[in-house]
């Protein structure tokens, strides 16, 4: 148990303003590993200033230096890989070939991405008789959640930083850990001070006070669709700029032509991979109900296997939230294949890897973004009902497409109301733009899209 003290603002560490403080629990053994600073309207208010005072200087800072500050940024994040990933192992309770692989590699792609795009972007463009200028929107802040806690932080943070922009992240309260290591991995790489400031505390008091503060120009958060319809409120009423990636209850689609046993591999993998707790998991697989009984069986054998793998929910409260979840898809009559709401082990926030048959699209497991290690299974007649309820819900961040032939998985994900979307189990690519259709959110992460959410333009005309 360690007390880690300050909050980083203006290249520094500095005293908290207030005395209180968060607890950081690991998730497999309930065991209290540190605590954090929990931040106050006055410590976001330094936070803020600081960033505001850096913002002219790293604005007019040339992109090829701020590339070369990322590129610097980045290597450190290399140097450092085996800390972030048993941080974020101690913290989220994620296995440590899983943060090795995902949690500490992906931060480092998206890093490198944009130390590219910063030093090869068009911030200067020529249209008629005008010079269009891509110019920093100001001061960022950036509210972010625990289940990917390093690449959330990274998503924003480098290409607010590229597009010159200044920010203050919160990090969410479960995983602030890994976040004070990012904010060491930015001093380290030589960022300039208040350029980048880390207000660790809860939601309410200092994620509200930074979304609220005036000096904020931009409101970018990474979370529940709750709170984010609560920040978006709180953006338009100040006309600030809002960036939202919230909610998922993405649709994995096998057409009658696609393999099966493939198909439904990797979607169990996909959705019990991080414990559930991804937004863009396809927690609805959708099997024609020729093949829906084999489906069953496969997914049902390859949850099975991840009983012994699979890490902790984050913590005792997502626990319940999941256990409920599944006790109200059995109330709701879908048939149980795989694991339960029995908490699989004494110590620990475990659930079970479930997976649902007979589930339909009336149900709230099918509606509901869940954020545990849960697969719904559902039967379409054919490929018209499939398409309708693979696009039957509220959200659309994502989803996957199966078929025999790419052509054929192409012309229906291209009718499909989501964000990204995965052929024949494509590979994930960090500059494809992530980000939702409907309630999934607005705006969109990673690659030149990312980039552009930090930058607003100003024209010249000749
Ligand atoms: P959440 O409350 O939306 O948390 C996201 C971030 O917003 C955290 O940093 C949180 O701080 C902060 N926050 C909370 N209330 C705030 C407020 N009033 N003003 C400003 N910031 C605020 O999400 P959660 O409670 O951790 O998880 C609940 C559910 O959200 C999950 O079950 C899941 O369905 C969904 N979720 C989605 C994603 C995603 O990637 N789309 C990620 C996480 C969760 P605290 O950490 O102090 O709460
Ligand atoms: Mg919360």
């Amino acid at each position: 148990m360690k007390a880690y003290d300050g909050m980083y603002i203006g290249g520094a560490w500095r005293p908290a303003a207030g005395q209180d403080v968060i607890e950081v629990v690991n998730p497999a053994d309930e065991q209290v590993i540190g605590t954090v600073p929990a931040g106050t309207a006055e410590d976001v208010d330094t936070a803020v200033r600081a960033a505001r005072a850096a913002l002219p200087e790293w604005a007019a800072t040339p992109p090829a230096e701020r590339a070369a500050r990322l590129a610097a940024l980045r290597d450190v994040l290399v140097a450092r890989a085996d800390e972030i990933a048993e941080t974020v192992t101690a913290e989220l309770g994620a296995p440590l070939k899983f943060s090795q692989a995902v949690h500490a590699a992906v931060p480092i792609a998206v890093a490198g991405s944009y130390a590219e795009l910063a030093a090869t972007y068009a911030f200067e463009e020529k249209t008629g008789n005008s010079v269009v200028h891509h110019e920093p929107v100001g001061v960022v802040a950036a509210i972010t959640p625990w289940n990917y806690p390093l690449h959330q932080i990274v998503a924003k943070v480098a290409p607010a930083l590229a597009a010159g922009c200044t920010i203050v992240v919160k990090p969410a309260e479960d995983t602030p850990l890994v976040a004070r290591l990012f904010a060491d991995a930015v001093h380290e790489a030589g960022i300039p001070a208040g350029v980048f400031n880390l207000v660790t505390g809860l939601g309410p008091v200092t994620g509200q006070a930074l979304a609220e503060h005036p000096g904020v120009d931009l409101v970018s958060f990474t979370g529940s669709t709750a709170v984010g319809r609560h920040i978006a409120a709180i953006a338009a009423g100040q006309v600030k700029k809002v960036a939202l990636e919230l909610g998922g209850k993405s649709a994995n689609v096998i057409l009658p032509t696609a393999d099966l046993a493939k198909a439904v591999n990797v979607g169990v993998a996909n959705v019990m991979s991080n414990s559930g707790q991804t937004c863009s998991a396809w927690t609805r697989m959708l099997v024609h109900r020729d093949r829906y009984d084999e489906a069953v069986g496969l997914a049902a054998g390859a949850a099975a296997k991840y009983g012994e793998r699979i890490g902790p929910v984050v913590n005792a409260k997502q626990q319940a939230r999941v256990r409920g979840y599944i006790e109200k898809g059995v109330a709701e009559g879908a048939r149980l294949v795989a694991g339960g709401p029995e908490a699989p082990r004494e110590k620990g926030y475990f659930v079970s890897p479930t997976v649902f048959a007979d589930v339909t699209e009336d149900m709230t497991i099918a509606q509901e973004e869940i954020f545990g290690p849960v697969l719904s299974i559902l039967r379409y007649d054919d490929e018209e009902d499939a398409l309708r309820i693979a696009n039957g819900t509220v959200y659309g961040l994502a989803g996957a497409v199966w078929a025999g032939d790419e052509a054929e998985a192409v012309a229906f994900a291209r009718r499909m109301e989501t964000g990204q979307v995965d052929i024949n189990g494509g590979r994930f690519n960090p500059l494809a733009p992530f980000g939702g259709y409907k309630q999934s959110g607005v705006g969109r992460e990673l690659g030149v899209h990312g980039l552009a959410e930090y930058l607003q333009t100003k024209s010249l005309q000749f």
